[in-house]
Order: structure tokens, then C-alpha cells, then sequence
């Protein structure tokens, strides 16, 4: 039996246990092949499958609807917020940028040198604990779109009501995706770096209404253009083969699973059982989001002295407790709960939070 820990990584993250026993089994002979996945064209049938099948999975898991392209990309989800601007925005346009946390911030970085990006509303003088008020959002009718974090890693805050605005919507779900159902209409984009919850890093998963791809954009090389990704079934070169395999052994487990509803409830109730533990603590431990934008998948928190950090990790990792380190940005603790992540690791969880809080309280 191989040691498997409980892995609270924000990313890349724990994957499915019978996701890596299914690939290390077909390692070495894929289906008969005498090859592995990682070993053949991207051009062969066997490999046009398993993307069609990833695709096809996909689709079915959040219900996404015919008119939306999906495609999956190299890069990360850093690379879409440089290539979005380019693909769908003038030069010199504005957008508008919703900023709630660290990403909100790199996507307006990334953006930069493309767009007038400016910025709706930012958390950044609450530090973060809070989605500004939607009465305060100052939006650019002339804006290409409103770019939107769904989900902050970092700062663990998740925006919980839909977004409505004049222009297309497009969110970032790099943290959040098939966390729970949503109503794909609710965006025009949305795009993942697939390491948090649908599979291993270097895969992204973006999904586009198809009219909006068909925008001028901006001067960009082929391998820049959604437009020539989606025309190619995002095979334009050569794609992350064995990633995109293994994010499709992901999305038939979700699937297997339940689906996003399944998720959605477990989510939900075990993040609220992480808060009320942390809140129940009497200030050893805290987490200052605002209770109605606190993230379901990352759960940032602070022991009352942060003396005591550097033991706690020690502790937790005696117990199989990993990944539990903060995000230098803010420090202190953070528990990623991702689907894959099983239910035991969070009970684990809490009941070693209680118990370090009476040896050290
Ligand atoms: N957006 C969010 C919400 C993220 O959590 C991350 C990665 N942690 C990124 C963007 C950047 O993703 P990548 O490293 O795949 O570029």
C-alpha cells in the first residue's frame, strides 16, 4: 500500500485516488496499445478519443450548452488573462477588471500592456475580506468585457450572486470550477487552470460563448487565437497529451461521483464546518472574510499567535496533515477543499485544530 496523505495543496492539488491508480495501471500499456497515452500522436484515433470523450464529459458535468466553444489550452489560467484582452478587445478598448483578491490583481497585470484596464471596484483597502458593494461599481458602458475572479485562492473569497452587467462577463473559475452547479449563460468566458479541481497542472480549460470568438481582437499570432483553437478542436500543436488524459480520468470520476450537485452539497457542508470550527475557537484561530463571500474550496486562517505557526504545521504533518501552509501574500494557514479532497481529510482536520488549540490555548 502506498502512503497517501491528506492533501490540503490550493494547487496543484490532491487528485482521485482510483484516477491514479486507473493511470498507473495503464502506464505502460494503454488499452492494449503497448504504449503508454503519454507515447502517441496527438493526430492518432486513440488519442482523438480521449480528447473528444474529455470534451464530450466536460460538457455534461456543468451543462454547457452547444453555443459555447470549449477548449483546452497550454499556459495556465495566468496565460488567458493576457491572451482574453487580445482575443477580445481592441487596441486601446477598455475593460473592466472586478478586483476581490490577489488574481483579480495578476489578471489586470497580465492585461496591462493590451487594454485600458480599469479597475470596477477593488477589496484591496478591506484587505481583501469583503466584495466591494455592487452599488459602488463604477462599469464602462464602452468596456470589452468584465473580468471577474469567482473564486480568490489566496484570499478565500468567493463571489456567491450572479454578476449582471452590460457587457460580456467573463470569470476566472481556476478555484471554483465544478465546485457546484452553476448556469454557464451567467458568462460569456469562463477559464481554468485545471490543478485545483479538475485535474493535474498544465491543461486550462476555457469555455467561450462562440460569437464572442468570432471578435477581431487584436494583432496576434495564430497560436494566440481562440478563434484557430477552437477551429482545430484545440489541436493547433501539439496539446498536453497525457494531461488532458488524465483530466478526463478526473471528469468521468466527478461524474461517477455525482456530479456537480453531489459536490455542490458536500462542499458546501464541509466548508461551513471548517468555518464553525474556526469561528467556534474563541479567537485562536480566525478567518476575517465576511461569512456571505467566504470560499467553499480555500479556507484561509490565522492562529491568534503566529509564534505558534511553525508548530502547527509540525504537528499537522505528523498527522498527515499537508499543504496546510498559507500563501506568503497573507501568511498564516490555508485549507484548500477540493473535490477530490476526501471528507475524512477535513474531519481530520478539525479535530487536529482542537486538539493543538487545548495544548497550546
Ligand atoms: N487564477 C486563480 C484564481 C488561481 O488560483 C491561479 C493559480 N493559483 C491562477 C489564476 C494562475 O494560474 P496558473 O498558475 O495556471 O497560471
Amino acid at each position: 500500500m502506498s502512503h497517501r496523505v491528506f492533501n490540503f495543496s490550493a494547487g496543484p492539488a490532491t487528485l482521485p485516488e482510483p484516477v491514479l491508480r486507473q493511470a498507473q495501471a495503464e502506464l505502460l500499456d494503454w488499452r492494449g496499445m503497448g504504449a503508454s497515452v503519454a507515447e502517441i500522436s496527438h493526430r492518432s484515433t486513440p488519442f482523438i478519443d480521449i480528447a473528444a470523450q474529455a470534451e464530450a464529459d466536460l460538457r455534461q458535468l456543468l451543462a454547457i450548452p452547444d453555443d459555447y466553444a470549449v477548449l483546452f489550452l497550454q499556459g495556465g489560467a495566468t496565460q488567458q488573462q493576457a491572451l482574453i484582452p487580445l482575443n477580445f478587445a481592441a487596441p486601446g478598448q477598455a475593460a473592466d477588471y472586478l478586483v476581490t483578491g490577489h488574481w483579480g490583481q495578476t489578471a489586470i497585470r497580465q492585461a496591462q500592456p493590451y487594454v485600458d484596464a480599469r479597475i470596477v471596484a477593488s477589496g484591496q483597502a478591506g484587505g481583501f475580506r469583503d466584495v466591494p458593494p455592487r452599488a459602488g461599481w463604477q462599469l464602462s458602458p464602452d468596456a470589452a468585457y468584465l473580468h471577474v475572479t469567482a473564486n480568490e485562492t489566496i484570499h478565500g473569497v468567493e463571489l456567491r450572486e450572479r454578476i449582471r452587467a452590460d457587457v460580456p462577463v467573463v470569470a476566472d473559475f481556476s478555484s471554483s470550477i465544478a465546485s457546484e452547479p452553476i448556469d454557464i449563460r451567467d458568462y460569456d468566458v469562463i477559464y481554468a487552470g485545471a490543478q485545483k479541481n479538475l485535474g493535474p497542472s498544465g491543461i486550462t480549460v476555457l469555455i467561450a460563448r462562440r460569437e464572442l470568438l468570432a471578435r477581431t481582437g487584436q494583432p496576434r499570432a495564430d497560436i494566440f487565437n481562440y478563434a484557430s483553437h477552437a477551429a482545430r478542436d484545440s489541436m493547433l500543436n501539439t496539446p498536453p497529451t497525457f494531461n488532458w488524459y488524465l483530466l478526463g480520468l478526473c471528469l468521468r470520476w466527478m461524474l461517477d461521483e455525482g456530479g456537480v450537485e453531489a459536490f455542490g452539497a458536500r462542499n458546501a457542508a464541509r466548508a461551513a464546518r471548517l468555518y464553525a470550527a474556526i469561528d467556534g475557537s474563541g479567537g485562536f484561530y480566525r478567518n476575517e472574510v465576511k461569512p456571505a463571500v467566504r470560499s467553499r474550496m480555500n479556507v484561509p486562517f490565522f492562529l491568534h499567535d503566529v509564534a505558534l505557526d511553525a508548530e502547527f504545521l509540525r504537528q499537522a504533518g505528523e498527522r498527515d496533515l499537508m499543504g496546510l501552509k498559507g500563501h506568503k501574500v497573507v501568511g498564516g494557514m490555508r485549507a484548500s477543499l477540493y473535490n477530490a479532497l476526501p471528507d475524512a481529510a477535513v474531519d481530520a482536520l478539525i479535530s487536529f485544530m482542537r486538539d493543538f488549540q487545548q495544548r497550546h490555548g
